[in-house]
């Protein structure tokens, strides 16, 4: 039985409601997972969104103050399917601005690690993640483009996964880079996840980039072993911390004790991945972003009297420094004398990426660590340069910009806090994930935070 069966089993629901709601009040004054809370019936399975996605008559900024006062009409076809099976809404949750960022800075109010305050929770999907890690019931609604679901959920110590590219329909998300974001799941249990995953899935008439995966065959794999076989890639030895290491050599040994054989192998890519995304991600955000003028939405500091420039020049100035630094970016790598250097080179990249990866997962899933470094301190965090910043993402890149199926499960702790490890598969090959997961889980002893709300 999966915990939302479990759950719908319980006879005691309400209390769980009731305590559900102050409990969660008191503990997001702390660690900011929260922008908003709603109370549930208590019939209904909590979930939460993050706070880029739509959901009707509730406030939804993507964390920006850009889109203060935006208060959508409708849902988000994921909600809309949510609230269809019953599911209850709790609230939405913070990240980093319109998802530029891997630690939760760039949002207004820090979202810390529930494991210890003083770390990161990871980001961009920073309160997602520490919500799945402080409520024993509960399934959260995420989006990723290059890494916000992997990220926090191995600093949190939950399970993240981000299907297939085009696997969940992303009408009423607001975008990041269109070529990128995936919405996708986090829970403490991947059964959970699949249950979740089959009624968000499948083809939505309001979001014509939406597949059936289903329908698609996964590409023929050449060896009957490919579903215990987990490759290895040796350049990611270059870019691991000493702690990171040591703990990821014993999963290996772990898995091998379990029956997989664990083989190595080259990707001489791997250190182009960061760039190439970089760039492309830029791109389509610079675009994303011109659209917000301040007119209709965002904080009011400015005079509708003013001339064009003026007015634009205020409004636009509520963007983040982050984002403010992705628009110029992004901007100058699409500029006319500049194209066929930056963007069009790291489309081809791209395309090459994708073929090698594709190459190694005919054979068997990628293994690796879900981030090269242990969870940071906010303050060493904070520290970091953009492009020390944006080099951590090594891991969790590549298959973002491929559109490959992922999974980030917890598997070891070290000093109390936990350490996550991603798997790869195939495009549309998302349930052997869980699968693997779900085998995981019954081996290995996870340490949830707080169980609020327990009955
Ligand atoms: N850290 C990456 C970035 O800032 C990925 C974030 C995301 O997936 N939204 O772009």
């Amino acid at each position: 039985m999966n915990s939302i069966e479990e759950f719908y089993s319980l006879e005691k629901k309400s209390d769980y409601a009731e305590s559900l709601f102050k409990d969660l009040s008191d503990l997001n004054s702390r660690l900011n997972a929260f922008l908003n809370i709603t109370k549930i019936s208590s019939q209904n399975y909590p979930f939460s969104v993050k706070d880029n996605i739509c959901v009707k008559n509730v406030e939804t900024t993507a964390s920006s103050k850009i889109l203060k006062t935006y208060v959508p009409p409708f849902n988000a076809t994921v909600v809309e399917r949510m609230l269809s099976k019953n599911f209850g809404f709790i609230g939405k949750t913070n990240m980093d601005e319109f998802g530029f960022g891997t630690f939760g800075l760039n949002s207004e109010r820090i979202p810390r690690n529930p494991f210890n305050e003083e770390y990161v929770a990871g980001g961009s999907s920073s309160g997602a993640a520490i919500a799945t890690a402080v409520l024993k019931y509960h399934i959260a609604i995420a989006e990723s483009t290059g890494g916000s679901i992997s990220a926090p959920s191995a600093f949190c110590g939950v399970v993240g996964f981000t299907p297939t590219y085009g696997a969940v329909s992303r009408h009423g998300l607001i975008d990041y880079a269109n070529s990128l974001d995936k919405i996708g799941l986090m829970s403490r249990h991947a059964k959970d996840i699949r249950y979740v995953f089959d009624i968000i899935k499948g083809p939505d008439n309001y979001d014509s980039t939406c597949i059936d995966i289903d329908k698609r065959k996964i590409q023929e794999r050449k060896e009957e072993t490919a579903k215990n076989t987990i490759f290895i890639i040796n350049q990611i030895n270059d870019f691991l911390d000493e702690s990171v290491k040591s703990h990821f050599s014993g999963l290996i040994s772990k898995l091998e004790n379990m029956g997989f054989t664990i083989k190595t192998i080259d990707f001489n890519l791997l250190d182009k991945a960061i760039p190439t995304y970089y760039i492309i991600s830029m791109a389509e955000a610079s675009t994303n972003l011109a659209r917000y003028t301040g007119f209709k939405y965002g904080l009011k500091n400015n005079e509708f009297s003013q001339d064009y420039n003026s007015f634009f020049t205020e409004s636009r100035s509520n963007f983040g420094a982050e984002a403010k630094r992705r628009i110029i970016l992004g901007t100058f790598v699409r500029g006319a004398s500049v194209k066929s250097k930056y963007y069009s080179k790291a489309l081809k990249v791209r395309g090459l990426l994708i073929s090698k990866m594709k190459e190694i997962l005919r054979h068997g899933f990628i293994l690796s660590p879900t981030m090269p470094i242990a969870t940071p301190k906010i303050e060493d965090a904070n520290s970091l340069t953009p492009v020390q910043n944006y080099g951590l993402d090594i891991l969790t890149i590549p298959p973002n910009l491929s559109g490959f199926p992922h999974i980030s499960f917890p598997y070891d702790y070290d000093k109390e806090l936990p350490m996550g490890a991603q798997l790869i598969s195939d495009h549309f090959d998302d349930y052997s994930l869980l699968d693997f997961v779900q085998n995981w889980e019954d081996s290995f002893k996870y340490k949830f935070k707080y169980n609020l709300g327990s009955i």
